[in-house]
């Protein structure tokens, strides 16, 4: 006899014009129900065994719609997809169901003259990067999965990256000038938000409405070039890339500061990372390059590494060694590695690392990366490596961070809320309540939210 998921998928094959694009094997759909959730011990033991019953694969927005329709009406619960690439099983369904894969709505509708990118959420940002700089624009950030890494996921789930430093993160700076969202209802509408409303679907994890198509505003290219530094000290090397993030008349896109040993987990370029020094990464203006490396020498730098920048395809790519690249390298070299997303506060950070590295010592590695934040400020943000003991240690580093006024977005936890951006305004809570009444879209990932059921039994 026909089980239930069969007959659902046969259901659900029928309202797209490829019916091969509802995906049912149990290989396929496991594969494509994870993410890089195991980045975190804690994560990895709490959804391992959670997955969809099946995978659909839309190309357009009206199948979209059909397929939410259809699982509104059923009561199935839908988790939008990108690629993947999310280290807090953002895109994993607790509850099974289906996953909307969108990676096949790829398309690049334009680059506008005046630098806004107008695509699908299935464009891969790696593609929309090389597209982008051969008009004479590039990303404003991006994070180090860049090739792999989807539009859509990026705005759901992301929040900055290579780039930041320059023109601040994802949700600052009107980067992301509108987007078309569906809604999960009844009858599923298609909505146009621009300006500030964009805020209501952003990092939302695919909660409160599935993206169908974005303008983000890009900035004018910059001919790049890759250097790493060494230096005696950590102390040193942290003073150099602060002071050369601060300082605008230098053009960087990456300023990333690595305490040794972390500089000895990556493998391909272990070359250029001395024993024992630390070691900074930069992507810096190609025309500054001769002047930028005077002064790191003047600072006591030993210049390890120098070339020009010539995209993604460029061997050694530096960014595949930062931001939470730099924890998977960790990872490979040792499993029991782990780390925590902080900000520092820019005025004490040289004194809370010193408590930090009193009561953990190497317990915490610390690896540096800068972003300017809405008000323009430079913000001293780090992506430490955490030598994993117990999810006891582990939060109790978590507090003593927090104790001394260090920001942590905690990514060992698989909610919305308490991952660190979610919106004070509760913007991403209103919106869920109006596009997602029952409560469907990536269930269980947004605490605060209760299902409506007084509207629902109404309807
Ligand atoms: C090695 C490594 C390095 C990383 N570095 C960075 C970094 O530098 N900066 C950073 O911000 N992140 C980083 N990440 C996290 C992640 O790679 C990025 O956030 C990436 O942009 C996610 O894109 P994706 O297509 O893989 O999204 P997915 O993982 O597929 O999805 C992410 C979230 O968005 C939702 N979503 C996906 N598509 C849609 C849609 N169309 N509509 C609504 N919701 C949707 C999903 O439900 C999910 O909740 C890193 C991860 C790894 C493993």
């Amino acid at each position: 006899m026909e089980s239930k998921t069969d007959a659902l998928a046969r259901e659900l094959s029928r309202l797209l014009a490829d019916p091969r694009r509802c995906l049912t094997a149990p290989a396929v759909v496991e594969r494509l129900s994870k993410d890089f959730y195991w980045y975190s011990p804690v994560l990895k033991k709490r959804l391992e065994d959670k997955q969809a019953d099946m995978v659909v694969q839309p190309v357009d927005v009206e199948e979209i719609r059909r397929i939410l329709r259809f699982c509104f009406a059923h009561g199935i619960p839908v988790t939008p997809r990108g690629a993947g690439t999310g280290n807090y099983g953002q895109a994993i369904p607790l509850s099974g169901g289906v996953v909307l894969d969108l990676s096949l709505m790829d398309r690049i509708e334009a680059v506008t003259p005046d630098g806004v990118a107008i695509c699908e959420p299935g464009v891969r940002l790696g593609v929309l990067e090389t597209q982008a700089r051969t008009v004479g624009w590039e990303l404003r950030c991006y994070p180090s999965t860049i090739v792999k890494a989807s539009v859509g996921g990026f705005l759901g789930g992301g929040s900055g990256g290579v780039g930041s430093v320059l023109n601040g993160n994802l949700r600052d700076y009107d980067t992301v000038r509108a987007l078309e969202v569906v809604t999960m209802e009844e009858e599923p509408q298609v909505h146009f938000l621009e300006g500030q409303a964009v805020h209501d679907i952003l990092h939302a994890w695919g909660t409160n409405g599935v993206i169908t198509k974005i303008w983000l505003a890009l900035a004018p290219k910059v001919d790049w070039a890759q250097c790493a530094l060494a230096f005696d000290t950590f102390d040193a090397a942290y003073g150099f890339s602060e002071r050369i993030a601060n300082a605008p008349e230098w053009t960087k896109r990456l300023v990333t500061t690595f305490e040794w040993p972390i500089p000895s987990y990556f493998g391909p370029v272990r070359k250029i990372a001395p024993e024992g020094k630390h070691l900074i990464f930069f992507l810096i203006a190609q025309e500054q390059l001769n002047a930028f490396e005077r002064e790191a020498r003047g600072a006591g730098g030993v210049v390890t590494y120098s070339g020009h920048y010539e995209g993604l395809n460029t061997r050694p790519l530096l960014t595949d060694y930062t931001w939470n690249h730099t924890t998977l390298w960790a990872i490979k070299h040792d499993e029991a590695y782990t780390y925590l997303q902080c900000a520092f506060d820019p005025d004490s950070v040289r004194g809370q690392m010193q408590q930090l590295k009193e009561r953990f010592g190497d317990e915490i590695l610390f690896h540096m990366e800068f972003w300017k934040n809405a008000a323009g400020r430079m913000i001293p943000g780090a992506i430490p490596l955490v030598y994993f003991t117990t999810e006891e240690r582990l939060n109790d580093m978590i507090a003593f961070c927090r104790g001394i006024g260090v920001f942590v977005a905690n990514p060992h936890v698989n909610n919305v809320e308490d991952g660190g951006r979610y919106r004070e305004d509760n913007v991403q809570l209103a919106a869920k309540r109006r596009y997602d009444p029952k409560g469907l879209l990536n269930p269980g990932k947004m605490l605060s939210f209760e299902p409506q059921v007084e509207e629902v039994a109404r309807r």
